[in-house]
């Protein structure tokens, strides 16, 4: 891959906006280090850090400052001491320079997404790259380069401009940098793989504020390792994908029934996803509205023949009739951006997923039974199909390693005020504890809630002692730590 290429892409995004909110300190800044001590950066040095920068630096009392520590998961009200807002890579690289040289405990910031509030840090410095967000395509190559900081819905946009498609996430306003460092399921997975089966490349920039690349033939280490591996091993200021035709015409459906019927309907379900349509991406989900009220759903969204979904819906209908049906035929990019509102920004969340690599009904009584006693509200289960073009790469292949897995069982819960919070994360841990034992394949590194060191590690499988050694070639001090920490051995 060619350098020129990503860096013109991860150079174009937002930055020269950002220069009005250049700060001038006229006080040291009390910050923490990596390793939580007590430090302080004087005035110098940040008015110094400042101006190498086109981007700015905002300390807590910059206007914007509130809004820029602010992440999607309102759970995290964290206080950073100093934000960057990066306008290009080489502001990028200055910050990582900068945070190495005075030892700060470092965040970095893309979509601000992450569940467990990584993209955000009490005292310590924040690496906002979400301005480097520019998305290019080049049709006649089929391939698309966004930077860093894009969301998804500005690379299904600009690739839809020109009939063209990759896999990325259901929710348009989530980043691209970290759903595709983890991995990246979506709509179109199991017809076109994971979004790290779809990348051709990364420029990133190293924990010595290196600027390199990887590809298939340049660092091919480092890109097998940012294929699952996270942040681990450096800031990605840009991802090169690969595209594929695609008219954008989506089939979408909805079946609604009782509470009742969720049993019948998971059974079902099971078996109906075996060997299901390519074309498919379904989910059945069991639901609690704020009111508290509980339903059952299948619903999907279907890339093929008109004849292949009527067997489709034949096949649904023997379960039979639903509360009510919603069908529409409508484009990708809409479909894409269809649940946006409800996922909105500023909700307090707590999450659970994993892995199951069985089509063994046992879960299914477990699962209804302890959604039925526990989350008091807003708290969905749903079972999602990893299949088909997923299931085909082989588990080292990338360090994305859960290529068995059958079905995702992702679980979520939310409400508004923090003073919930105590007694709503106990709700989801209780309603977690008997769906555990079912789900052995681990869990998506990117739902990643509350676990611990040892199940973080364990949770990359064989491809573990791999990752360590990239670590310690890429980050042997463990500079990105505030993540799915890969802990080099060094
Ligand atoms: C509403 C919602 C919907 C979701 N839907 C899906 C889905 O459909 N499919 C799916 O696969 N996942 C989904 N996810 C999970 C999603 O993949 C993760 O939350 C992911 O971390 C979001 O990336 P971000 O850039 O928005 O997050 P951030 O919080 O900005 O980043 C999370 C972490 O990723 C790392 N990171 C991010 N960008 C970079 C970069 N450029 N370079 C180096 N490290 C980086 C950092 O360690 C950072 O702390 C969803 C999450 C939410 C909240």
């Amino acid at each position: 891959m060619k350098r020129r290429t990503l860096l013109s892409a991860a150079i174009s995004g937002a930055g020269a906006a950002l220069v009005p909110l250049r700060s001038v300190f006229a006080q040291a800044l009390p910050a923490v280090t990596i390793d939580g001590k007590e430090t302080s950066l004087s005035a110098a040095q940040l008015n110094d850090f400042q101006r190498g920068l086109t981007g700015a630096v905002l300390r807590p009392d910059s206007p914007g400052y509130d809004e820029a520590r602010r992440v999607w998961n309102a759970e995290w009200d964290r206080r950073p001491a100093l934000i960057v807002r990066c306008a290009d890579v080489n502001d990028v690289s200055r910050a990582v320079g900068f945070a190495r040289e005075h030892n700060l405990l470092t965040a970095v910031r893309a979509g601000g997404h992450s569940m467990s509030g990584h993209s955000v840090c009490d005292r310590g410095i924040v690496i906002n790259i979400s301005a480097i967000d520019a998305v290019t395509v080049d049709p006649r190559a089929k391939t698309a380069t966004a930077g860093g900081g894009a969301l998804l819905g500005q690379l299904d946009a600009a690739a839809q401009a020109h009939r063209l498609v990759t896999t990325a996430g259901v929710v348009s306003h989530t980043g691209v940098g970290g759903l595709a460092l983890g991995g990246g399921m979506g709509r179109l997975m199991r017809k076109f793989g994971l979004t790290v089966d779809n990348m051709l490349g990364v420029e990133l920039v190293t924990a010595e504020g290196r600027v390199i690349t990887a590809g298939a033939e340049e660092n091919s280490d480092l890109f097998w390792g940012t294929r699952g591996g996270g942040g681990n091993f450096g800031i990605v200021t840009a991802f090169k994908f690969k595209l594929h035709d695609f008219d954008g015409t989506v089939k979408n459906f909805r079946y609604l029934y009782p509470f009742e019927k969720a049993k019948d309907l998971l059974e079902f379900y099971v078996a109906f996803s075996e060997n299901a349509d390519r074309d498919l991406y379904t989910n059945a989900t069991i639901s609690r509205t704020p009111g508290g009220r509980m339903s059952a759903r299948l619903s999907g969204s279907f890339f093929g023949s008109d004849a292949a979904l009527n067997r489709i819906v034949n096949e649904i209908a023997k379960l039979g009739p639903p509360a009510s049906t919603t069908n529409d035929v409508t484009n990708y990019v809409a479909v894409q951006r269809s649940i946006d509102e409800q996922n909105r920004h500023g909700m307090h969340h707590y999450a659970k997923a994993g892995f199951m690599n069985t089509r063994d009904t046992a879960f299914i009584e477990p699962l209804i039974e302890s959604f039925a006693a526990g989350p008091p509200r807003l708290a969905f289960a749903s079972l999602i199909p990893m299949d088909g073009a997923v299931g085909e790469v082989a588990s080292d292949a990338t360090a994305y390693p859960h290529r068995r897995a059958m079905f995702n069982i992702d679980t979520a819960m939310s409400w508004l005020a923090s003073a919930e919070s105590g007694a709503m994360v106990k709700a989801g841990r209780d309603f977690w504890k008997p769906i555990a034992p079912f789900v052995a394949d681990g869990f998506y590194v990117n739902s990643l809630m509350d676990e611990n060191v040892t199940a973080v590690q364990a949770n990359f499988r064989g491809n573990y002692p791999r990752l360590v050694q990239l670590k310690n070639k890429y980050d042997p001090t463990n500079f990105f730590r505030l993540n799915a920490n890969i802990v080099p051995k060094v």
